[in-house]
């Protein structure tokens, strides 16, 4: 069984201030059974890693550019994360994939990139409610998968976060039933492509409106190995309550 992971993003959100969250945050990370990572802006990494002091907190970065230096003003390598003290970054959330025009292509190269450096690439997929409405879930979310996960990958190297378009930031989520059926085939195509052993110790985090009461049920679905938190990841209280919750989950 995967070491389950708690991550929280915390998308553009933050500043200096919002540390306080983060102290504030630190018993429950060293009381965790689980791994606990949070993604804040890149202007924090580095100032987010010195609050967590020696607490065995993991920061991620959110997005980074496939190239490792040169002419791509605004953009981040993975060696830069790495560099300001990221261990983790999310690649191909939704919100990327639609506002910056990622393509499973570009999230690939950004993937390998990422690895290479020695980060753990958390990849999103997801569908958007018309995709699901015409039935294509699966099919959407397969091919997310099979396009954005470079080859040659082992396990500890990548996260897979399933998160539906329409969940994120809405407050609303799918069934239990839902979203066993898409972890349940995220995992086999995992198994599928890189074998049983690599297949089931990668981790598969559900996300999209993940909060203190209805994480107990969604941890409790078979093949969810954690969340990717947004929102909730912001306040201590919420999300300590969402790291609690999955050390408790079976
Ligand atoms: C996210 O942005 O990855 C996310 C899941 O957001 P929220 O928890 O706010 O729905």
């Amino acid at each position: 069984m995967p070491q389950k992971l708690a991550a929280g993003n915390w998308k553009m959100n933050g500043q200096a201030a919002d540390l306080a969250e983060i102290e504030a945050l630190l018993p429950a990370v060293q009381a965790a059974r689980c791994e606990v990572l949070i993604c804040p802006p890149a202007t924090l990494i580095d100032r987010m890693r010195r609050a967590a002091g020696s607490a065995p907190l993991a920061i991620g970065g959110q997005d980074c550019h496939a190239a490792k230096s040169g002419a791509h003003t605004g953009d981040i390598s993975a060696a830069m994360l790495k560099d300001a003290g990221a261990s983790h970054v999310i690649l191909g959330h939704s919100e990327r994939r639609q506002d910056h025009g990622e393509t499973n292509a570009s999230v690939r190269t950004k993937a390998s990139a990422a690895i290479a450096e020695g980060l753990v690439a958390v990849v999103c997929v997801g569908e958007t409610l018309a995709e699901r409405e015409a039935n294509r879930t699966l099919d959407v979310v397969g091919g997310q998968l099979s396009g954005s996960v470079p080859d040659g990958i082992s396990a500890e190297m990548l996260v897979i976060a399933y998160e539906p378009v329409w969940a994120i930031g809405t407050g609303l989520t799918p069934t239990l039933d839902q979203i066993g059926e898409v972890h349940d085939a995220l995992r086999a195509a995992l198994a599928g492509r890189f074998g049983a052993e690599a297949g089931s110790a990668i981790r598969l985090l559900y996300g999209g409106s993940v909060k203190p009461d209805n994480a107990v049920e969604i941890f409790g679905v078979s093949n969810v190995d954690g969340a990717l938190v947004g929102g909730a990841s912001l306040k201590a209280k919420d999300f300590g309550a969402i790291i609690a919750a999955l050390g408790t989950a079976g």
